[in-house]
């Protein structure tokens, strides 16, 4: 099948690469429509390794994925043919601590796309559990599908941070995980954000979300901003967003 493969650091390729997959009887084959590029994929392209990952061989990239279903093992009930889906990009193994503790996120053996040696998702089709695949509701579209993986990272540390409602959140960092937690911040009851980047097309996209105000700290300093939105008091959470030690340490 088609497919965007990593080479070898810092070279990609669009060519057709053989890929073994069998349908088992609970999984289903999705045509794949939309995937997003993760700072992974890019990290994969520059580096060839993260941590203990490294690329030995040609690898398929992208984990954020949306499609169809265009076939369904004999054992699946819960999708059909036709349905607009969204997948998770980890496949543990169910009967692992970690999965029966219900951090089946945190299994050691997970297998995650588009981490080496498993190949992502960008390309024409892919073979999946269908437990780890969910059809989209209506007024979802696909390549907003393909955002919910990030919109997930979000969601978790909106709800790791308590928030109660009428809370002021900063957010350091206007990429996709700063703006999905800038999103999520606010749907958990946050009053404010404050979202610094050094990008200013960023911040004023994150600016039509509601009530966010957006810093462009390469002019203006965040803590004073902090302190302008809040009379002097602070900010009740903070997300750091940006991977940046030196954009933390402006704020805490
Ligand atoms: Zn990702």
């Amino acid at each position: 099948m088609k497919a965007i493969v990593l080479e070898r650091k810092g070279e990609i390729s669009i060519r057709d690469i053989a890929i073994e997959e069998t349908l088992g009887p609970r999984d289903v084959r999705i045509a794949v429509r939309n995937v997003g590029i993760c700072g992974s994929d890019v990290h994969y392209v520059q580096h060839g390794f993260i941590g203990p990952f490294v690329v030995r061989e040609p690898m398929v990239l992208g984990h954020e994925a949306s499609g169809v279903i265009v076939e369904v093992g004999a054992e699946v009930a819960s999708l059909q043919v036709g349905d607009r889906v969204c997948m998770e990009p980890g496949i543990p193994d169910p009967t692992s601590k970690a999965s029966r503790l219900g951090m089946y996120n945190l299994d050691p053996a997970v297998r995650f796309w588009a981490t080496p040696p498993i190949h992502g998702v960008l390309r024409t089709s892919v073979v999946h559990p269908a437990d780890y695949t969910y059809k989209l509701p209506e007024s979802v579209s696909l390549p907003e599908a393909a955002m919910i993986e990030p919109l997930a990272v979000g969601m978790h540390a909106a709800n790791k941070a308590h928030i109660v409602p009428g809370d002021v959140a900063v957010v350091i960092g206007a990429g996709t995980i700063g703006m999905m937690t800038t999103l999520t911040a606010l749907a958990g009851g946050c009053s404010q954000v404050i979202l610094s980047d050094l990008i200013q097309p960023k911040l004023d996209l994150a600016a039509t979300f509601g009530p966010v105000t957006p810093v462009n700290v390469a002019e203006h300093d965040l803590a004073d901003a902090v302190r302008d939105v809040t009379g002097g008091w602070g900010a009740d959470i903070v997300f750091e967003a940006s991977g940046s030690e030196q954009a933390a340490a402006g704020v805490f």
